[in-house]
């Protein structure tokens, strides 16, 4: 940390910027600066390490959620750099007029100092401005080498559709850069409007049409029918599709799991946006995601969701009984739930610990499991858990929505610390497969954000065997006589039948995060 290419960059004797030197003290305070220079531009400071950490921000920060700004990073300025005002002169770094548009102080959010979360690529903080307040992240894009983006949190400080206000409008950069940005908004508007509807599309008339009862009445599914499945006409094709070739389990197999689980899955579905992930040729295949739906049926619930900048994806909504075959159908073997639902897609109702194994023994997961609920019942939360239906194991803590995924995703960053604190020796956060030890239960922690998801209960996994993610008692984990594969789309229904709905309480909320998160944070 230095200012030297700062230094070598300037003439000190023809620009009033300041020449500076790295200060010992951090004071926590940023700046953001419209600067007028060949092309008009925003720069953002953050005080950390005795230097400004800088970026250059083309289109300026937002207050709005989902305007993500690029950042590009900049040479370390020095803290005086905080109050200077002035014009640089033609011929001169940066030159043109440069001025405060807005400064304070800022805290860190997080355990991990302001230089950690920097080198780490992953900055969060809460500005304390005269424009600029509330929660933001810098996030360096792994994709897009040395590129950041400055991020608004969705906080109560929020503004969607917010504008920014030049403090010099008037000057012709200044009008340049306004007429560029109209452009801008013009174009994002258009391609909003764009957003093309589903497309509904009806079932073949060249096929036979059967009440439900009597399709899945008939032994092994085949062929080609229309099932009419309360009330609504559900195609299904090509049903002799081999998915598992070593079972000999058939696209038929997975349409009648889904059709027979349905009364027990569909509870943790309702409201929900669903991820697809599709299979079209089984589980040995090519696969792939799908979040926006072009066409479907009528009867598929579907829900254009702002996923970021101007961009809307439709998504399947819930899962009622033929909208689960109908997604069988298409070879969507996994049910990906969002951890919202539609009524307050901001607001997570679960939050969930993917415990994901790496060359650890399943019963080592089971302890650890085990002690990830001795935390959270330490902080007085109750937690259920599931095997994911591959490997390992899945906590959830059900919550009342109302914390918004920036609190869940804390309290489970928390948690999660907690859980590899007391299990050093075989649990870890580290996402890196690299970085990670060979034998290392991940903690997945990460995926409590909006637009993330978890497989559902009594969800198909495509692995050997066709195993379901299965609800168990805290009793059968301490007492380690299961295992993930033990639970298939051939035996869960029997389960069920003897244990009941294991799950259930998930659904009832009525547990709230703002005493663990006090807790958590006092340790
Ligand atoms: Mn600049």
């Amino acid at each position: 940390m230095g200012l030297e290419v700062y230094q070598r960059k300037r003439d000190f004797r023809r620009t009033p910027e300041p020449k500076g030197k790295v200060l010992k003290r951090n004071l926590r305070r940023f700046v953001v600066q419209e600067h007028h220079a060949e092309k008009l531009h925003f720069d953002f400071r953050l005080e950390m390490g005795g230097v400004l950490k800088s970026w250059s921000i083309p289109r300026g920060p937002s207050l709005d959620p989902a305007e993500k700004r690029l950042a590009v990073p900049t040479e370390d300025h020095p803290v005086e750099y905080l109050k200077f005002e002035g014009h640089i002169p033609e011929g001169n770094y940066g030159a043109g007029e440069h001025m405060k548009w807005d400064g304070g102080a800022y805290e860190v959010v997080g355990e991990r100092s302001a230089l950690e979360q920097f080198e780490a690529g992953r900055l969060k903080f809460r500005l304390q401005g005269e424009k600029l307040r509330g929660e933001f992240s810098l996030v360096r894009m792994g994709h897009w080498k040395g590129q950041w983006l400055l991020i608004k949190s969705r906080d109560e400080f929020a503004a969607p559709g917010w504008e920014l206000q030049l403090r010099r409008p008037e000057d012709e950069r200044g009008a340049e850069w306004l007429r560029e940005q109209g452009g801008k908004k013009q174009k994002r508007a258009a391609a909003a409007a764009e957003h093309k509807a589903v497309r509904r599309v009806a079932p073949p008339e060249n096929v036979e049409t059967l009440p439900a009862k009597k399709v899945f009445a008939r032994g092994k599914l085949s062929g080609n029918v229309n099932a009419e499945i309360d009330g609504a006409v559900v195609a299904l094709t090509n049903l002799d599709k081999l998915y598992w070739p070593d079972e000999g389990y058939t696209k038929g197999d997975l349409v009648r799991y889904y059709y027979e689980i349905a009364p027990h899955l569909s509870p943790y579905l309702r409201g929900r946006p669903l991820i697809m992930k599709r299979y079209p040729t089984g589980i040995g295949g090519k696969s792939f995601h799908q979040h926006d739906v072009n066409e479907a049926p009528e009867f598929v619930q579907t829900a254009a969701i702002d996923v970021e900048e101007g961009r809307e994806v439709d998504y399947i909504v819930g899962g009622d009984r033929a909208t689960l075959v109908y997604m069988a159908n298409l070879g969507a073997i996994e049910r990906h739930p969002w951890h919202s639902r539609v009524e307050h897609l901001d607001s997570p109702d679960w939050v969930v610990f993917d415990l994901d194994p790496e060359n650890v023994d399943f019963n080592i997961v089971c302890d650890v499991a085990l002690s990830a609920r001795e935390i959270l019942k330490g902080v007085g939360l109750e937690s259920y858990a599931k095997t994911s239906g591959s490997r390992g194991l899945h906590v959830y803590v059900p919550i009342d929505a109302g914390h918004g995924y920036a609190e869940a995703a804390r309290f489970a960053e928390l948690v999660a610390g907690r859980i590899v604190g007391d299990n050093p020796e075989v649990a870890t956060v580290e996402r890196s497969l690299k970085k990670r030890k060979s034998a290392r239960i991940y903690i997945d922690h990460m995926q409590n954000a909006r637009g993330k998801s978890v497989v559902a209960p009594y969800s198909v996994r495509p692995r050997p065997g066709a195993p379901v993610s299965a609800p168990l008692t805290w009793d059968e984990v301490r007492r380690k006589k299961i295992r993930p594969q033990d639970f298939t789309i051939k035996n869960i229904l029997r389960r069920l039948g003897q244990k009941g709905e294991l799950f259930a309480p998930v659904l009832g909320g009525g547990q709230t995060l703002a005493g663990a998160l006090r807790e958590l944070k006092s340790r």
